[in-house]
């Protein structure tokens, strides 16, 4: 009773706003269900964009939003005839709203707008209702069967006997990425790349087919990545997601609008990456994809940027095929200000690092990485999201001509202002100066220390001549994360940053070495099962730097302490650092030991190191630190409300500017979205 109250409340609210037009004030969220959050991220500088480049950003913004149907029918076939189904009950359902079992409904509802389907957006596990098959029976009579139905003469019963076991049977489509060693994959998996009754084996074939009889096999295309496999008439073969193919009625409205941002792009190299890609779209020619990426990989010297396409393949137990997902962003050029700043000065740092002069670069080229503004998320960017994106994906085509590196700001400020106040620090930090040093810098100090990880971390140092570069096996990415967070670390307490003006003061580097080894000795734990290793690279890497310079520190800070310790204080378990120059100077030597390991391709060094200090999880602080995280009732994961975009127009039709708002609540946004931007029959066999 109280959510709906709240929901009308709010819709006239927002109508009202729209009508005044002076919805451009900018409010948090803090909704909350299951295990998710939903906040609202800020498109700061949109108001001093041109009238072009808001144009630019509104059609594409357009197009992020049509494809939105096709993600939700890969996740899954029923996807969006259950979503028709919840929608049509939510909104006209005639019983009672105040009941346990309409509440759980409800966050059912929105875990599944969350995921884009029936399954948990990252474990792919089909989430059971926390209400019963009679309380949707009976909530199916209670509303309106019109705008449930999507057949004619369609009967509530016949309905319920085609969605109900996949609601609520555990044992019917389980989960939608199945990666379990020895079964097949594909027939496993709730996905919907493969169409009915095709086999792993059978997929397999056919593709190994097709890469073996590639014309260039030097440059191969990536195959398979934007098409369903069936099975007709037991021939195997490809439905491919183009104009007049599977998916055309969406892929139409997509390229509707690109065609419009083509004709306002900011350059003739734009207009020609946006040309390119409608030709993609229109024939599903993936050759033609690449032509897309390499003119895509090229244009940057726009403020605009987008990508709009079938892209990541997380979603294929095979890792072939790839859900569509879109963006729409421009540079944040005073952030990017920053990343420039590190760039031209890449030589400089090459030059001063504590590795063996025999593995630095005798000529660095800073990674042109820069900071974007999202203005808008679609398909699987949305509402969880990347903060960071790094295309395009097609191997040779990064080796030939590079790839895009993008930290999107306005994400990050939008998760660390969701951080702040929601206890964790309070929790995890030893004492009262050191919550201080993070209040002060710990927000910059982070962004700084991923643009120094990315723009020169990665790029700095060299193998030895006649050294192979996968010589670190299973161990390589794990060493090689280290290696650009140590290179990061090390220089973040650099006078030199605060020469270039890029740190505020002396002393902020301490809120990222405090977070740092915080993160890296205790509160990373929170995502490790107990009893469970620590596996994920990054986590293993932040683990081996942290847990090295704990054991290699003792004794060695001033006056003969621990440079960092663990200590306890009523009980609870606090990283303490007691001399932070000395664990500059250790964070040196190890990035020198690790800059070794790499350049000399010494396997037993990376596997001694990793395994003895970045690995293993001391089982009663990894305890002590689930119940502390736990008490704190913070939501796991987080998805992102988007702004809403409207033209306002003339009284010819032409378009005088573009306005931004953020009032929508995740329901009213849903709503609209299926509302507005529902292309695709809710059947697609
Ligand atoms: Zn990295």
């Amino acid at each position: 009773m109280f959510l709906k109250r709240i929901i009308l409340f709010m819709t006239v609210f927002t109508a009202a706003a729209a009508h005044k037009a002076v919805a451009e004030t900018f409010s948090y969220s803090d909704e909350r269900f299951a295990d998710l959050q939903m906040l609202r991220y800020q498109v700061t500088g949109f108001e001093q964009l041109t009238l072009r480049q808001k144009k630019l950003i509104y059609y594409l913004s357009e197009a992020a939003l049509c494809g939105r149907d096709i993600l939700w029918d890969q996740n899954g076939r029923y996807n969006l005839r259950i979503r028709h189904l919840l929608e049509g009950i939510y909104t006209s359902y005639r019983g009672d709203r105040s009941t346990a079992e309409w509440q759980a409904f409800v966050t059912y509802l929105k875990r599944v707008w969350f995921s884009n389907g029936i399954h948990h957006h990252y474990g792919s596990d089909k989430f059971q209702p926390e209400f019963s098959e009679q309380f949707l029976r009976e909530a199916v009579r209670q509303s309106d069967l019109s705008l449930l139905t999507w057949a004619d003469g369609q009967t509530s019963d016949a309905l319920c006997a085609e969605l109900f076991p996949v609601i609520f049977n555990p044992a019917v489509m389980p989960k939608r990425v199945n990666q379990a060693d020895g079964e097949d994959l594909i027939l496993t998996s709730a996905e919907n790349y493969y169409g009915e009754g095709v086999s792993q084996a059978e997929a397999e074939e056919f593709y190994s087919k097709m890469k073996n009889a590639a014309p260039d096999p030097q440059r191969p295309v990536m195959f398979g990545m934007n098409s369903r496999l069936v099975k007709e008439q037991g021939k195997i073969r490809e439905r491919v997601w183009r104009c007049g193919g599977l998916y055309g009625q969406a892929i139409d409205r997509i390229v509707f609008w690109l065609q419009k941002a083509r004709d306002v792009a900011e350059s003739d190299k734009q207009q020609a990456v946006i040309e390119k890609l409608i030709d993609v779209y229109r024939t599903g020619d993936l050759k033609a994809f690449d032509e897309y990426s390499i003119l895509w990989v090229a244009n940057t010297g726009d403020d605009i940027d987008f990508t709009n396409y079938f892209t990541e393949s997380y979603g294929d137990p095979l890792g072939m095929k790839a859900s569509w997902e879109a963006i729409a962003n421009f540079k944040d050029k005073k952030a990017t200000e920053r990343t420039n700043k590190l760039s031209s000065n890449a030589q400089w740092f090459e030059d001063h690092s504590p590795v063996d002069a025999r593995f630095r670069k005798d000529r660095v080229k800073g990674i042109s990485a820069k900071v974007i503004v999202a203005a808008i998320l679609g398909g699987d960017l949305y509402p969880s999201t990347a903060i960071g994106i790094n295309l395009p994906n097609s191997n040779w085509v990064r080796a030939e001509h590079g790839s895009k590196s993008v930290t999107i700001g306005n994400l990050t400020d939008a998760y660390n202002k969701a951080a702040h106040g929601n206890g964790f620090q309070a929790e995890f930090v030893i004492d009262a100066s050191t919550q201080k040093l993070i209040d002060d810098y710990g927000d910059y100090c982070d962004d700084l220390h991923t643009d120094l990880h990315e723009c020169l971390g990665h790029g700095s140092g060299k193998l030895l001549p006649g050294v192979d570069a996968d010589s670190l096996k299973a161990y390589g990415s794990t060493i090689e994360e280290g290696r650009a967070d140590l290179f990061a670390l090390y220089y973040l307490a650099d006078p030199k940053l605060v020469e270039l003006g890029l740190t505020p003061s002396a002393d902020a580097y301490k809120s990222q070495f405090y977070t740092y080894l915080m993160n890296g000795l205790m509160t990373q734990l929170v995502r490790i099962e107990p009893g469970k290793d620590i596996e994920e690279a990054h986590m293993r890497n932040r683990s081996f730097i942290s847990h090295w310079v704990l054991e290699n520190g003792r004794g060695k800070g001033a006056g003969g302490s621990d440079v960092v310790a663990l200590v306890k204080r009523d009980g609870k378990t606090f990283v303490q650092i007691n001399d932070y120059p000395a664990l500059r100077n250790l964070f040196g030597s190890l990035l020198a030991e690790v800059q070794r390991i790499k350049s000399e391709g010494d396997f037993d060094a990376a596997r001694r190191l990793v395994e003895t200090f970045g690995v293993k999880v001391d089982s009663t602080l990894h305890r002590e630190v689930l119940e502390r995280y736990k008490a704190l009732n913070i939501a796991p994961y987080k998805g992102f409300i988007n702004p809403r975009y409207e033209a306002v127009t003339d009284s010819d039709g032409e378009i005088t500017d573009v306005r931004v708002s953020y009032g929508e609540h995740y329901d009213q946004q849903m709503l609209r979205y299926s509302r507005d931007y529902s292309f695709l029959p809710l059947v697609n066999d």
